[in-house]
């Protein structure tokens, strides 16, 4: 049985996101629109911000970048990341931005593998930048100190202001217009996610694809509180990384949309978001659950005022029914879960506006879309049964950047998104997330590719096999990367490098978020089936019998 959205097909304009965001650009806000968080009196318009997005797309002009190549930002959030995002999508490229905690390697594959053919850096990551740049072969010519204060130029490295079209050139320009099918199929982003097996791989999103994520949240934010809608009264936070779907669809482009003030932070601090809530009245919060822990149990949450906030929406991650009815209780206010991939543009599901949820549940399947739940076998199940989700609709990706394997095993026939999580479904067609049969492992709702860690174990002097699961004390999104790995040594007693070591080692190679926080067992044998597949049920059961959870 294919499920279906409750509520009516909407209409989904075919425009690119320029023209659907901002119309003919015309008689914009001038009310402040992306606020610095700590200091709110430097912010940017409707009007503004087109200026600098226009500015910025006559830039790439004239350094000759082409349509359809990529531009890579290499930075924490900032007010001017909502500019590179729209700059570059708006001006027919392709944008892709990498977690700003990642290391040199970590830059370099994504830069490699985007074909990226500039890289705007904040300054405080140039460094690590340019090693992952060198490595990735991209000139230093192609990079750009990229933040919101003009910098004098590092070693010959300017600053992206250099490069602009100036004020009165933006005012002439006109972006490249798009409807129907070319909206539909050009692609605007490129972002990094491991789907439900091996390395991480960029997702193609089209402009068809962010108008119709932010048309099927939004719809389904009003659909039950007809005459609510988002105004001037509303205020976000944005502190969700804009190198991901989850800040991107909210901050750049629905806030733009409804005209919603967003207060970026740049670091999340935690006693800096609450008083950004404090000071600013934030009325919404868009969340995944490790804050909601951090809300439920820090005890700094107390001394801040946050009475403000009527909403929270989480995602990206499981969210515990008891902290969820905890921090609804606590916080007086209504708690919905969202549901989404980055190979959805970034929502699937959501508990719609004004209803409320105790359950777990991550709603109803957003309009224009559909679902149907398999079995091992490939057979629908019942009603109430566990299955495998999946997911058709106008928000899914047309396949993986330049891999067309991955593409084919996971963009089904007939337009269907294998998902690798797996559900149930009630009457009223609301989905609940019971377990996820992927490998993908979720630290503070950031995905960890386990083939990625493997890969890397690989090619430690000292081990011969390596096998990467998730362990956890409970389905709660709380989750950390463990491994088991095969030592070369012969000698059981004396592996020839210890669990301690392996931690440490992996600690020089990846971004914070990856490291190996659940430890590292020693094993004879990576459990693997005829196929040479890892079985990762075993390891998890080890991680059980060591009392890791799992
Ligand atoms: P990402 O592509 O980084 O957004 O990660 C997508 C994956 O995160 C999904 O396929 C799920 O495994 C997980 N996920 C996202 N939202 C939820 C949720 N509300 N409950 C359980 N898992 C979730």
């Amino acid at each position: 049985m294919v499920i279906r959205c409750p509520y009516p097909t909407i209409n989904i304009p075919e425009l690119d996101v320029l023209t659907y965001l901002f119309g003919d650009g015309e008689d914009l806000s001038e009310e402040p629109l992306w606020v610095n968080a700590a200091d709110s009196s430097k912010y940017l318009s409707a009007r503004t911000g087109l200026q600098w997005i226009k500015r910025l797309a006559i830039g790439l002009d004239k350094l000759g970048v082409k349509k359809g190549e990529v531009v890579m930002i290499v930075t924490p959030n900032t007010i001017f990341v909502p500019i590179a995002y729209l700059g570059v999508v708006g001006s027919g490229r392709i944008f892709t931005g990498v977690n700003p905690l990642y290391t040199a390697d970590e830059i370099a594959y994504q830069m490699k593998d985007t074909g990226a053919r500039v890289a705007l850096v904040h300054p405080s990551l140039l460094e690590t930048a340019r090693k992952g740049a060198k490595k990735a072969g991209l000139p230093e010519s192609c990079l750009y100190l990229f933040s919101d204060t003009e910098h004098k130029s590092i070693d010959g490295i300017k600053d992206w202001r250099s490069m602009l079209g100036t004020p009165s050139e933006a005012s002439s320009y006109t972006w490249p217009h798009l409807e129907g099918e070319a909206a539909k199929s050009q692609v605007a982003t490129v972002n990094y996610s491991s789907g439900t097996t091996g390395l991480p791989k960029g997702v193609m999103i089209t402009h068809g694809n962010l108008i119709a994520n932010v048309e099927q949240v939004s719809f389904l934010h009003q659909v039950e509180q007809p005459g609510i809608k988002p105004d001037v009264e509303d205020r976000w936070i944005g502190f969700l990384p804009l190198y991901h779907a989850y800040g991107q669809l909210n901050v750049c482009l629905i806030a733009a949309k409804v005209l919603i003030p967003v207060y970026i932070m740049s670091k999340f601090v935690y006693e800096d978001f609450l008083s950004t809530i404090q000071t600013h009245k934030i009325t919404e919060l868009h969340v995944a659950p490790p804050i909601l822990v951090l809300m439920n149990k820090h005890p700094l949450t107390p001394k801040y005022d946050i009475s403000s906030v009527t909403k929270i929406g989480s995602g990206a991650a499981p969210l515990s029914r008891s902290l969820q009815n905890d921090c609804r209780d606590k916080f007086n206010t209504n708690i919905g879960q969202g549901w989404g991939m980055t190979e959805l543009t970034c929502a699937g599901c959501s508990v719609p506006g004004g209803l409320k949820d105790e359950t777990g549940s991550i709603g109803c399947l957003l309009p224009n879309s559909e679902a149907k739940l398999l079995d091992e076998n490939g057979n629908e199940v019942a009603t109430g049964e566990r299955g495998e989700i999946y997911f058709r609709g106008p928000n899914v990706s047309p396949g993986y950047w330049k891999n067309e394997k991955a593409t084919r095993e996971t963009m089904l026939e007939g337009g269907w998104l294998r998902t690798g999580d797996i559900g149930v479904t009630d009457e009223r067609s609301w989905f609940w997330i019971v377990d996820r049969l992927k490998e993908l492992i979720k630290v503070s709702g950031l995905q960890v590719a386990p083939a990625e860690l493997e890969a890397l174990l690989l090619t430690h002097p000292s081990i011969a096999d390596a096998g990467v699961v998730a362990v956890s004390d409970s389905f709660d999104g709380q989750e950390r990367p463990r491994a088991y790995v095969v030592p070369k040594s012969l000698d059981k007693d004396n592996p020839g490098v210890s669990e301690e070591e392996i931690v440490e080692w992996m600690k020089g190679k990846v971004a914070r978020y990856k490291w190996l926080t659940g430890g590292v067992g020693f094993v004879n044998e990576v459990p693997k089936s005829a196929a040479g597949k890892i079985q990762r049920k075993v390891m998890r059961e080890w991680a059980k019998r060591d009392g890791k959870g799992g």
